[in-house]
């Protein structure tokens, strides 16, 4: 049934629009759009003004950039791998630049010759500068159209499909917009939606979709993402609640200052504020009725495991065992040799096991294990195997949590009667974010390092400045130091980056005869791995070449250099973990990165700053929202509006003010909660598990 003039509501199947056929309803259902609702909420992913655009005569490479200019020239070649590439070359007042797109030789068919576009996409070498458009946009077809861009204009892009250019999607919502726009309930009351500084429901739509200026499409995201947020915080918070239910009482440590206060009195320095605070919240935790569920986040060198290790006394001095389960064998070895050092005085000795110990090994330690013999226990997954038992475990602490499945933690945790549970992560991402993606954890932080240290100096380096950086590896691995030169992994082919790993390896081998060079990558068996690895912490390899499976495991104080090949190709979190692998000694240490000669604005952030958190944030814009709240952790609540740091007071507030509701209506059955129910449905169609009457 078409609808009617006047009959027009938001579940309206997009079909009975104006100007939408059978054809482009399927081709709108493909990006999700089916009502009349969503294509109100089908949002510009952009927003293009004369500000936002770069000269195509200062696009660097390395950088992402958009850049409009007019097609002066176009052609179709093939490639060596019978690959068939269209490339286009675009002009504005400043200059040229040659766009390419290879395998996509039938966009000849549609950009032509004479017509102004916009590009965007990343800036790379190729003979020349060059970008790889990842979305382009016709913006005038032919002589006489008026341009999108004029003075003052913001242009909004929409999300397209094949078979619907983002031009028929913005003719769409702009011709629907007026009428759909009130038809939306705004379910936020006034005086807080004033206190929170947001827009009204219906002027935030229209300021998306027609914005008057950046700043305005900006406030009317930021008020969409507040109803986005909201909704995705009450199922999370109704999941917290639930969750709390089936967990059991845990059980109730006193502290009896014994180990504990032994441990403080022998530490060789003091802890830092942060490692303080930790140890209280941890303590608070333990000696609560309430069982421990906290999450332990710091950077590596943060001294996580001393904090651990004062729950882990803390249960001890209760007769209960504790046990610390690392992600690989290198690491489960690293945390028992710091625990022995730091307990050494306290007479405890923790027991190790792991798989590369012999069977008899193995036997002898599960059967201390299960005797209570031994009380502080370290090992990998081989402590979750069926024949491992404890007699009495009261800790269950977890490095690396996210590197272990659902299953394995709690197979540990289900190793004792429900035992208190720290989880340890060495990846910053910040406070809101954690309480939002980890539901129901507590967190602590470790942001200070303790002091003592060496400085890390991160330096960036051209081709050109190469020899220098060789031979400082050499000068300071000659002075007795070890250096990691660090390749990354190329997505298009894996293999072609193993011979890069492998003939570096070569080359630096061949360069320095004085110097063992090993070599480390992600398709060597973990033995062999291991193997290298351990011969480097013994400085029996001076330079280890490696791809980034260093980026976890080892801690070698002793080395204090690294070089960081073609680093644009890493995320920045990921090149803040390979940077923690030097700077863990008292020397100074040397993060190169050879970042060619145009460096992007991302690497000089990335090199002004040590602050993991500050990292974890610019990280997080770079990736967008859409992964934060970990989408496959959180079983699909997707995040399409919001978007981190900017939005991270939202994430705090509609916590709180969704604990609230929750508290007061589990399951949103309350007249005044009717609409926001249904509005949590729709947008999360999963939650209905969670938000069942009856
Ligand atoms: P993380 O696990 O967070 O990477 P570790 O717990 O391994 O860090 O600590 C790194 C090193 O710092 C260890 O050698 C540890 O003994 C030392 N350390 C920890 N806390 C302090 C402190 N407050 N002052 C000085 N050294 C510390
Ligand atoms: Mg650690």
């Amino acid at each position: 049934m078409p609808a009617r003039a006047g009959s027009l509501r938001l579940d309206t199947p997009v079909k009975f629009l104006k100007g939408v056929g059978e054809r482009r309803a399927d081709a709108l259902a493909r990006l999700g759009i089916r009502t009349a609702q969503d294509l109100l909420w089908h949002l510009p992913h952009r927003y293009i003004d004369a500000s936002t655009v770069t000269p195509v005569a200062r696009a660097r490479v390395g950088d992402e950039v958009a850049c409009v200019g007019k097609v002066v020239a176009k052609q179709v070649s093939p490639t060596r791998k019978g690959l068939r590439i269209f490339s286009a070359v675009i002009r504005d007042d400043s200059g040229v630049l040659e766009c390419v797109w290879p395998g996509q030789p039938f966009l000849d068919r549609t950009i032509a010759v004479g017509q102004t576009v916009l590009v965007s996409g990343p800036i790379r070498f190729y003979h020349g500068r060059q970008m790889a458009p990842r979305e382009h946009i016709i913006l005038i077809e032919a002589e006489g159209e008026s341009d999108p861009l004029a003075a003052g204009k913001v242009l909004p892009v929409y999300p397209a499909t094949e078979g619907l250019s983002h031009k028929i999607i913005r003719s769409l919502v702009e011709r629907h917009l007026d009428e759909l726009v009130p038809l939306a309930p705004d379910l936020l009351s006034d005086p807080l939606r004033r206190s929170l500084e947001l827009l009204p429901l219906a002027e935030a739509l229209l300021a998306v979709h027609r914005p008057t200026s950046l700043a305005q499409a900006e406030r009317g995201r930021r008020r969409l993402a507040f109803d986005e947020l909201f909704d995705l915080q009450l199922t999370l918070s109704r999941a917290r609640a639930i969750a709390r239910r089936g967990r059991s009482a845990g059980m109730r440590f006193e502290l009896r200052r014994t180990l504990t206060t032994q441990l403080r009195e022998s530490l060789p320095w003091q802890l830092t504020d942060d490692q303080r605070r930790a140890v209280a919240d941890i303590v608070a935790d333990m000696t609560s009725e309430r069982r421990m569920h906290r999450l332990l986040m710091g950077d590596v060198g943060t001294g996580k495991t001393v904090v651990a290790l004062f729950g882990m006394l803390l249960a001890l001095e209760n007769d209960f065992q504790a046990a610390l389960m690392a992600p690989t064998e290198l690491l489960a070895e690293q945390h028992a040799a710091t625990l022995t050092r730091l307990a050494e005085p306290l007479t405890i000795a923790p027991e190790l096991l792991i798989g590369r110990l012999s069977a008899g090994e193995k036997a002898a330690a599960r059967k201390r294990i299960a005797a209570g013999g031994a009380r502080l226990v370290v090992g990998t997954h081989a402590l979750v195997q069926e024949s491992v038992q404890f007699q009495r475990l009261g800790l269950a602490v977890i490095d690396e949590q996210h590197r272990f499945g659902v299953e394995q933690r709690s197979a540990l945790i289900g190793k004792g009667a429900a035992p208190d549970v720290l989880l340890l992560s060495a990846t910053p991402i910040p406070r809101s974010l954690a309480l939002t993606r980890y539901g129901d954890l507590d967190v602590s932080i470790l942001r200070d390092r303790p002091p003592g240290r060496g400085t890390i100096r991160t330096a960036l380096r051209t081709e050109a400045q190469r020899e220098r950086v060789l031979d400082f590896v050499e000068r300071e691995s000659a002075a007795g130091r070890q250096a990691y030169v660090v390749l990354p992994v190329i997505e298009e082919s894996e293999r072609a980056d193993l011979r890069a790993a492998t003939t570096m390896a070569e080359r630096l081998a061949e360069r320095w005869p004085a110097l063992e060079v090993g070599l480390v990558h992600g398709r060597m068996k973990s033995e062999e791995r291991d193997e290298v690895m351990r011969r480097f912490r013994a400085n029996a390899i001076q330079v280890l070449v490696a791809t980034t499976v260093i980026e976890v495991g080892i801690d070698v104080p002793n080395a204090t250099t690294m070089v960081i090949e073609h680093p644009e190709r890493f995320g920045l979190a990921q090149l803040h973990q390979l940077r923690g692998r030097v700077g863990r000694g008292g020397s100074d240490s040397y993060c190169v990165l050879m970042a060619g000669d145009d460096v992007p604005d991302r690497l000089r952030a990335f090199a002004e700053t040590e602050d993991g958190f500050r990292i974890a944030e610019l990280d997080l814009a770079e990736r967008g929202m859409g992964d934060l709240i970990g989408a496959r952790q959180s079983g699909g609540f997707e995040v399409r509006h919001a978007r981190l740091p900017d939005d991270e007071d939202l994430l705090a507030r509609t916590r709180s003010l969704a604990d609230e509701i929750i508290e007061a209506d589990p399951v949103l059955v309350r007249t005044e909660h009717q609409r926001l129910r249904e509005r949590v449905l729709a947008r999360y169609p999963r939650a209905v598990e969670f938000f069942r009457t009856g």
